[in-house]
């Protein structure tokens, strides 16, 4: 399954506060970015309100990222939870348009097939916005070794980390205050 597409024509014919669970599983679409790992799952409720339908989604997904320090492939749990309103193209009594009404909506929002609600997008969007942009593979990855390449979480390189000399630091307060005398 690569989309996640509902059929709400039924709902929208409910009468406000009817609600839908649904139970999602092995959806795993190809997104370009997004390396999912597994496949989404998790639910989606559906709940009939005003002209509209409000979808809580409550899924997980696993997907791969890069740790920025050591460059190790990992997969990372990702919770896609979010509420919206969504509102039809067409009232479904009547047959009329309703997009006029809705001016200052989303067009995010609107829900242009009944039949076929594709919250596809949203999920997608929901995952591209989770995802960190400073990666991490453990809180307190090592990273790679500056001088050798080695790994640091997973082997001990013997390459001497500069640190800075402590007897220095008098020498350097100094140099310091004469810069704030200088500059004063
Ligand atoms: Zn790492
Ligand atoms: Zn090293």
């Amino acid at each position: 399954m690569d989309r996640l597409a509902l059929n709400v024509a039924g709902l929208l014919q409910e009468t406000s506060g009817t609600s839908r669970r649904l139970e999602i599983k092995g959806f795993l679409p190809r997104w370009d970015g997004i390396s999912l790992v597994a496949p989404i799952e998790g639910a989606i409720e559906l709940v009939r309100a005003g002209k509209g339908i409000v979808v809580r989604s409550d899924l997980q997904a696993a997907i791969e990222l890069t740790c920025c320090r050591c460059l190790d492939a990992f997969a990372a749990d990702v919770l896609v939870q979010f509420e919206e309103m969504y509102y039809p193209l067409v009232d479904l009594a009547t047959g009329m348009a309703l997009r006029l009404e809705y001016d200052d909506i989303d067009p995010e929002f609107l829900i242009e097939n009944v039949d076929q609600f594709d919250l596809s997008d949203a999920v997608r969007q929901h995952i591209e916005i989770s995802q960190p942009l400073m990666p991490r593979c453990q809180p307190e990855c090592l990273g790679i070794c500056p001088e050798c390449g080695a790994d640091r979480n997973s082997s001990l390189c013997t390459c001497v980390e500069e640190t800075p000399d402590i007897r220095m630091a008098p020498i350097q307060e100094m140099l310091r205050q004469m810069e704030r005398e200088r500059t004063a």
